[in-house]
């Protein structure tokens, strides 16, 4: 198989990481069989240093014609570097916010998964972590509160303020198929999250999905409301699977997933658009402060590059060839410098790499 990416190194550590992330998936290509076709475009600050903007329209489109993206992380120091002494519009993050918006990436998804050699550095007690946990959290991304009408105004004489939370079930239905999608290359166990004792959104949420959910009669279906869901994530994390929900309450969500980890060094990501389109990414930044260092964790966007197989090309096998592949890099002892404990042997980004790629057979 062919498969046409378009990388984004980024800035910071962005470069580092993903010349790890090619390495691997090269190996994945001798290995099984296909051919990498990368077309590297430029985004963030290094794109503002070289055009004078984020993104360009020619770099967008360059996205856009490809089959998947694989991303570093964008961004400078934020209180000392003269790509944020501009309009918002013109810093490096805008670059993201215009290729999610350009790709019409809705889909965005999270996975929290706790590897028992990293399991000291999870802040949940052992009893609740019990055998682990392995779930991703499936967030909309371009609809509810961040993308509805607001204002402030005053109103009899009071200053108020007036977002607007706004669904309508085409946008709750597509997102919806995606986590049954994933749903059946999982655990086949989706829990839906919403507010439905309050909000009119939610109880269209919990309609439509239900409606979806008669479409896969192998995947169990749960309600959860949010707040039972947010208490449940650190009382018994280990019974999620798929976790569904709107945008805002997946952006708290997924960020108490992710601490519950306790390694962001560790945490991919995947955006993807209706088709089998996606932007695959690692859930840390451009970390300036170790930038050129040769010390960052390669593996988050290493597992980014195993999503990416397995959601944009359906090559599940390659994939699971990458995850067992760090995770016996993990189970012999090697890690990072974020990751490192006592006992263990500590390596750089490279090295990292070449182990992981050493696995791949
Ligand atoms: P960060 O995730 O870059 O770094 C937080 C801390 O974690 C730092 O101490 C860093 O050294 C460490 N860290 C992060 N990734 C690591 C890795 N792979 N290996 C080892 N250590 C790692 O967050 P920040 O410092 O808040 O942001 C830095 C820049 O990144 C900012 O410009 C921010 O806007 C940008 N950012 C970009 C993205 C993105 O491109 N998607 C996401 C978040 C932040």
């Amino acid at each position: 198989m062919k498969l046409n990416i378009v990388t984004i190194p980024g800035d910071g550590i962005g470069p580092e990481i993903v010349r790890e992330a090619c390495k691997v998936l090269d190996r994945v290509g001798r290995v099984y069989g296909h051919t990498m076709e990368y077309t590297e475009i430029l985004m963030g600050g290094c794109s503002i240093d070289r055009y004078g903007v984020p993104l360009t329209d020619e770099a967008l489109a360059a996205a856009k014609a490809a089959d998947a993206v694989l991303l570093g992380a964008v961004g400078g120091d934020v209180g000392n570097s003269r790509w944020y002494d501009v309009a918002p519009n013109l810093r490096p993050e805008a670059g993201l916010l215009a290729i999610r918006k350009g790709l019409n990436l809705f889909a965005n998804i999270r996975p929290a998964y706790l590897y028992k050699e990293l399991a000291g550095a999870c802040p949940l007690k052992k009893e609740i972590i019990g055998s682990g946990f392995d779930m991703v959290i499936m967030r909309e991304l371009t609809g509810g509160l961040y993308f509805g009408e607001r204002y402030t105004k005053e109103i009899d004489g009071l200053m108020t303020a007036v977002d607007t939370l706004t669904y309508n079930e085409n946008e709750i239905r597509r997102i919806a198929v995606k986590a049954f999608d994933i749903a059946m290359k999982r655990r086949k166990s989706v829990i839906s999250v919403d507010k439905a004792n309050v909000l009119d959104s939610s109880r269209l949420w919990r309609k439509v999905v239900e409606e979806v959910a008669a479409d896969y009669p192998e995947v169990s279906l749960k309600h959860m409301l949010v707040d039972n869901c947010a208490m449940q994530l650190v009382m018994n994390p280990g019974q999620f699977d798929v976790v569904l929900t709107e945008n805002m309450f997946g952006d708290i969500l997924s960020d108490e997933a992710s601490m519950i980890t306790g390694s962001i060094g560790m945490l991919s990501s995947a955006s993807l658009n209706e088709g089998k389109f996606g932007m695959y990414e690692p859930s840390h930044g451009s970390a300036p402060d170790i930038a050129g260092l040769g010390v960052a964790n390669p593996i988050a966007t290493i597992l980014s590059a195993a999503m990416m197989l397995r959601y944009s090309f359906d090559l599940d096998r390659e994939a699971d060839a990458i995850e067992k592949a760090v995770q016996q890099v993990l189970t012999e002892g090697y890690r990072t410098g974020d990751i490192y404990s006592e006992g263990c042997q500590k390596v750089g980004t490279v090295k990292m790499g070449d182990l992981i790629v050493e696995r791949i057979s």
